[in-house]
């Protein structure tokens, strides 16, 4: 009897001993730099360039490319008149009717240029929420500490925190090592970004440019969003989900009298399909990327964190199903499907021959859009839904170093800004310019160093979008620190 309790009893000692010496094996990723300090911020001048661009309402619009293009260039003009050094210093390359980049030589040819990017359009604002704004969407006010309004985070906040850095090093006379490029696009809110990054994108290939290593938007620094955390964390994206909107269609060929309906209409059946596209899922898993970001922020959780962190042997499933309880955090962990758009019918007597739907799947790292296929057909397995492949489709991102140059110059920068910042390489499941320069350059980084506490998740697209004064600077100055770094 004692034999069958001290058997178990010695497992489980050496099992816990075992995820033990793994607390204590966890070494900590993280590098120490000092702060640096720059002195001279124009702050105020700084505050009210940012302030004004807000108050540019440059919506861009997939079906119309010309959408607000008065809006596009007067935003423009204030950036040429507002940053003279840049407009004297650096070429400036317009590609569409908005779009642009501007390209500061450095002193030495033979070292890769570096690509900053951004985009200066935004999205709307549902109508219907005007109302629940503190300030006007697009009044660009500063009140309370804060910059209000649409772009003041996406993304016109790094637009006109990579200018202000420009422009003061210009100031000081200072000439980088390798050169820079920032590319500014105009649709990137709008998806396929045709006219902006993909436009841009085709420039450099053209001209056989390729990058030392690519910034673009896309992670933050995120504060009290990790269980185990108090500090600041930098999550510097190292990957991209793909990107594709199925469409779905029913054509029953017949509509008819709603009196006398048959037992199934194409309403009917588009909607069964769709109600099995979301019970049944794409499995969870977790996967390279995720697994980097825990192995990263490990070493620097507290000790019940720590234990559950170090041991993903043990403890990954405990782990999927607490990541998969929030939204933000499942998408992390599978490729998600999403329906977004659903048509049918005009009249309420008459049945429609046809309803449509779409389907919006961001693919993660691992799976391809034919899987996604695949899998909309096996869920659906009902050939009167016939599937409608897009023009354009992303397929997920490679995964990118945290050994590169690039990477390390991300992480200094943010360290000499930031000094208590944690920093840890992390998924993007949004889509973002990157998808298209992530072809000039194997080095594809995703973070603007925006502060996002619990209470701010939803300003993104959503309302009372608004940076602080002193985040915003803080974006300055990790952009002055990036663009020096770059040299080394
Ligand atoms: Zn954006």
């Amino acid at each position: 009897m004692k034999k069958f309790i001290l058997i178990p009893l010695c497992l489980l000692a050496f099992v816990l001993s075992i995820t033990l010496v793994n607390v204590f094996r966890a070494k900590s990723f993280q590098t120490h730099y000092d702060p640096v300090l720059t002195k001279t911020i124009p702050i105020k001048d700084a505050i009210r360039r940012l302030s004004a661009a807000i108050r540019y309402k440059t919506v861009s619009s997939l079906e119309n490319p010309n959408a607000n293009s008065d809006q596009f260039q007067a935003l423009n003009e204030h950036i040429r008149k507002s940053y003279p050094m840049i407009n004297s210093k650096l070429k400036k390359t317009n590609v569409s009717n908005a779009s642009f980049f501007y390209e500061w030589k450095g002193r030495n040819q033979n070292s890769k240029p570096i690509l900053l990017c951004v985009h200066s359009d935004v999205v709307d604002v549902d109508p219907s929420t005007i109302s629940l704004w503190t300030h006007s969407p697009f009044g660009g006010e500063v009140s309370d500490g804060f910059i209000w309004g649409r772009g003041s985070w996406d993304n016109k906040s790094s637009l006109f925190a990579i200018l202000e850095s420009v422009e003061i090093l210009l100031k000081q006379g200072y000439l980088p090592e390798r050169s820079i490029f920032i590319a500014i696009g105009q649709d990137e809110e709008t998806i396929y970004g045709k006219l902006g990054a993909k436009a841009i994108t085709e420039v450099f290939q053209k001209r056989n440019i390729r990058f030392e290593y690519i910034l673009d938007e896309g992670q933050v620094i995120a504060e009290g969003l990790i269980p185990g955390i108090e500090k600041p964390i930098a999550l510097v994206g190292i990957a991209g989900k793909g990107y594709i909107s199925l469409g779905l269609e029913t054509d029953l060929k017949e509509g008819g009298h709603s009196s006398m309906p048959p037992l199934e209409t194409a309403v009917g059946i588009l909607s069964s399909g769709l109600s099995r596209l979301e019970k049944n899922q794409f499995p969870l898993s977790l996967g390279e990327v995720p697994r980097t970001t825990f192995e990263w922020l490990a070493p620097e959780m507290n000790f019940s964190s720590r234990w559950i962190m170090s041991n993903l042997w043990l403890f990954g499933p405990i782990l999927k199903s607490k990541l998969s309880e929030k939204n933000s955090t499942r998408a992390q962990l599978h490729t998600t499907t999403a329906i977004t758009k659903i048509f049918g019918g005009f009249k309420d007597n008459v049945l429609p021959a046809t309803a449509q739907a779409t389907v919006n799947f961001r693919i993660i790292q691992g799976d391809t859009h034919q899987d996604v296929l695949n899998w909309t057909r096996r869920i659906l397995e009902d050939e009167r839904i016939r599937l409608i492949s897009p023009d354009t489709i992303f397929e997920p991102s490679s995964i990118s170093s945290t050994s590169s140059k690039g990477f390390e110059t991300i992480r200094r920068s943010i360290q000499e800004t930031i000094p208590n910042a944690i920093v840890a390489p992390a998924m993007v499941s949004a889509y973002t310019d990157s998808a298209h320069y992530g072809l000039v350059s194997e080095n594809v980084y995703r973070f603007f160093p925006v502060r996002v506490g619990p209470d701010d998740i939803n300003r993104f697209h959503g309302i009372d979008e608004r940076i602080s004064i002193t985040n915003f600077e803080e974006m300055i100055r990790f952009y002055l620190r990036l663009i020096v770094n770059s040299s080394d």
